[in-house]
């Protein structure tokens, strides 16, 4: 049997879910028809946009755009910079995933100037740190709710509060899509003007996500076509994505405090047992406040993607830092980012746990990784 421990990667649907998903199949239509068919579909994607507001906490005039993910919804967010008027102005982080970091390099390529602030070693942006690089001539301000390779957790109701005292005008937002599902979320109670959530991060079908944007902030559309979601998102909706993105967030909104209880039971043995079987590895942002699902460590001398190979050919699926860049020889942005070496970085893996995990899982993880680890080394060894 495959033990999965790569949730941080995709989260696939609970069976419950996979069941609402098939009968949705047969009741498809377009929200855009007037016809009865089209009626119905628009009112589940109106449902759907109610469920989303009260799983992050958004008010009732909060505007909810459904996406096809989190990159769809970074890049609306960010091609408001390039809509603004000259000269452009933004300030994020150089941990936050390649679907921020990308479009702001093609910001810059416009001229934007873009300012990156580093984390602390443990992996933390600090408000202390982005607020004093904002000026109130900063269109906007993006830094990740909590990072999809350490786990590490942004404060970002104080960055938020911080940034706002400063430069009341600028636009705040937050890739939020590893928090969901793992920790509570208070959209109405930050001074965020917009989130961003991804279904497959917590259980609905990857290709669909929603941004979260606060009333009385106006967008410029990136994908002009229909009038759908209030003209910033041309394009027939993805109706069977959108019904799964909201039966995960009921589920989320039923059962939190024990999904985020199960989580931290399974990591925490985890990294326990681990660390009594192999004392020399590093848990990245051990000392800060992280998601109670991830694990970032570095077991030195050995390379985290033979590492993740080995583990696969034993049914076990863990990750050498982020998944979407797996498969590239650079090390991890991330780690490097955090002041580790390339050597260390690429000595990393993450593995990030489901809540309906038990805890016993984590003894069979570290087992087998533990049996890798020596095969490796007994092979440096012997070479
Ligand atoms: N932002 C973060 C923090 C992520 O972890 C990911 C996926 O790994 C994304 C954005 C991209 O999400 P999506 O696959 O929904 O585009």
């Amino acid at each position: 049997m495959i033990l999965d421990l790569d949730a941080n990667a995709t989260y696939a649907p609970s069976e419950r879910l996979q069941g609402v998903i098939t009968s949705a199949c047969s009741r498809l239509g377009n929200p855009s028809s007037l016809h009865r068919g089209g009626q119905r579909a628009k009112a589940a994607i109106e449902g759907a946009r109610e469920v989303i507001r009260a799983l992050v906490g958004a008010g009732s005039n909060d505007t909810v755009v459904f996406t096809s993910g989190a990159t769809e919804c970074n890049n609306l967010i960010l091609h408001q910079v390039s809509t603004a008027q000259s000269p452009a102005r933004v300030v994020s982080s150089t941990i936050e995933h390649p679907c921020v970091l990308e479009p702001l390099k093609a910001l810059q390529r416009i001229g934007c100037t873009v300012t990156l602030v580093n984390p602390t070693q443990e992996g933390e942006v600090l408000a202390g740190t982005v607020a004093p690089a904002v000026t109130t001539e900063d269109q906007l301000v993006s830094v990740m709710w909590a990072n999809n390779e350490t786990g590490v957790l942004n404060d970002i109701p104080h960055i938020a509060a911080a940034v706002r005292s400063q430069a009341p005008r600028t636009l705040i937002h937050s890739d939020s899509a590893q928090l969901i599902g793992k920790l509570p979320v208070d959209f109405k109670r930050s001074a965020l003007d917009a989130m961003t959530i991804s279904g497959h991060k917590f259980g609905a079908l990857p290709g669909v996500g929603a941004l979260i944007v606060r009333e009385g902030v106006s967008l410029a559309p990136q994908l002009l076509g229909g009038p759908q979601e209030q003209k910033l998102r041309g394009g027939t909706e993805n109706l069977l994505g959108i019904v799964s993105l909201a039966a995960a967030a009921n589920e989320v909104l039923e059962t939190l405090s024990e999904r985020t209880i199960a989580m931290a039971a399974v990591r925490d043995r985890f990294e326990v047992e681990l660390r009594r079987a192999l004392p020399d590895i590093t848990i990245h942002g051990e000392r800060a406040a992280r998601l109670p699902n991830t694990s970032s460590i570095t077991i030195p001398n050995i390379r985290g993607d033979d590492l993740v190979v080995a583990l696969d050919l034993h049914g076990v699926q863990i990750s050498s830092g982020a998944a979407c860049s797996s498969g590239k020889p650079e090390p991890s942005h991330v780690l490097l980012a955090l002041g580790q070496s390339e050597e260390r970085a690429r000595s990393t893996i993450r593995v990030s746990f489901r809540a309906d995990q038990g805890a016993e899982v984590a003894s069979r993880a570290v087992e087998v990784l533990v049996a890798a680890v020596s095969r490796m080394h007994s092979t440096v060894r012997s070479v």
